[in-house]
């Protein structure tokens, strides 16, 4: 095949550098903490409940816009966890993950030619996501140690052609959460300049400091803000792909239109058993978070330990840190020495940034493994030789 006999819009986006890594650590037989899905199971009583939906054969199509039990169940949730008073029947939509939840959005609100206010680094898919709407990306900067937003650059980020800011919270890959109050400027923003805030939260049970705070719940911005989620990280099953959109009717309506598109439905099943898991006690949640907290706390430790400059992360599974102490070259090489001669994949944080070379001093971990495997993995990182001394200031 020629270049020419193919669509040039996602030519300058490599193969995803997630499935190189993973592939790569197969190959060397590496501990993966790369790519960020857990390496154990999803609670039983969620899987129980597709075997029973499959068996009762929900085989079929469900709505385009969601098996009502579940739009019910996503409406119950965010009502009862954030406050938000939701129609399931007109402001919620079911995806195949957040991924497609993001594509619909985005080429369901975003004309040819708008701009996309984008933080950066950012998750993979927002760069060409952006694209295949036909928008221009306009990215923010996130500086470490804090990677806090620096005001006058968001400021100067908004225009009048912006149509919508893309904002993650809890962040991958810093493990920010963003403030209530860098969120109330975002919403300001927003009203001043007629945009919409798309808000993933894939990520927002996942919280170790501060709080998450739900932009749709900020005055003014219920109308003009979409909220996407998954149950992919709450509930360990990265690989069932069930997400999902709410948004006031006019946005809901155009973001389904869309879906109906991109495909139409997600895995009815799957949708069945989701509901069950939105369902679960309170319990579930408090003991999920408790044992993320104390794989953060394992493998910040002994990153620190080892001689990285770590940037304990506020929420999500992922951490942050500077490699260069290690004086093995940039991120990239950094993670193939780390992969071959180590046994530990990671992901090379270049990828997240428009220009790469803001990217080339760190490195990403997930921590979304067994104890046993991050031990394993801790082990065999100490045998990393600090060539320098970390000097570089820690405070987030
Ligand atoms: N957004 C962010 C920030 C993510 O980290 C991920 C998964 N790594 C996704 C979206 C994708 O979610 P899903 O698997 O539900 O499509």
């Amino acid at each position: 095949m020629i270049d020419s006999q193919v669509a040039q819009r996602f030519a300058d986006y490599e193969t995803n550098v997630f499935a190189k890594m993973s592939r790569m650590a197969h190959e060397h037989g590496a501990l993966n903490l790369g790519q960020g899905f857990p390496d154990f199971p999803g609670p039983d009583f969620v899987k129980e409940a597709a075997v029973e939906a499959i068996r009762a054969g929900y085989d079929q199509y469900s709505p385009t816009s969601g098996l009502p039990d579940l739009t019910r169940a996503i409406a119950e949730h965010y009502r009862d966890r954030v406050g938000l008073d939701v129609d399931p029947d007109t402001e919620v939509t079911v995806h195949c993950g957040c991924t497609e939840a993001l594509a619909a959005s985005l080429v369901g609100l975003v004309n040819p030619g708008d701009e996309v206010i984008v933080f950066e680094p950012y998750f993979d898919t927002y760069r060409p996501g952006v694209a295949l709407a036909g928008g221009i990306a306009r990215f923010v900067t996130l500086e470490p140690p804090r990677f806090a937003i620096d005001p006058d650059r968001l400021r100067r980020a908004f225009g009048p052609r912006t149509r919508a800011i893309l904002v993650n919270t809890p962040h991958n890959p810093t493990g920010k959460v963003f403030s209530r109050r860098e969120l109330e400027l975002i919403a300001a923003l927003c009203r001043e300049h007629d945009a919409i805030a798309i808000m993933d939260e894939v990520y927002e049970n996942l919280v170790f400091e501060g709080e998450h705070v739900s932009m749709a719940a900020l005055e003014g911005m219920r109308g003009r803000t979409v909220t996407l989620s998954s149950l992919g990280k709450t509930f360990s099953l990265t690989g069932w792909k069930v997400g999902w959109s709410i948004a006031r009717p006019p946005l809901t309506t155009a973001i389904r239109r869309a879906h109906q598109t991109l495909t139409f439905a997600a895995a009815t099943p799957l949708q069945y058993a989701a509901a069950k898991a939105l369902r679960a006690p309170r319990s579930y949640y408090d003991d999920f978070l408790a044992q993320y907290r104390e794989r953060r706390g394992l493998l910040v430790e002994a990153l620190e330990e080892i001689g990285f400059i770590v940037f304990p992360p506020a929420g999500t599974y992922f951490v942050l840190a500077d490699h260069t102490p290690f004086a093995l070259g940039d991120d990239e090489e950094f993670c193939v020495h780390l992969t071959r001669e180590i046994g530990v994949a990671a992901i090379p944080p270049s990828y997240f940034y428009s220009d790469p070379a803001k990217g080339r001093d760190l490195v990403r971990f997930a921590f979304c493994k067994t104890q046993g495997v991050l031990r394993q993995a801790i082990d065999r990182l100490r045998t990393l030789q600090p060539r320098r001394s970390p000097q570089k200031a820690l405070t987030r």
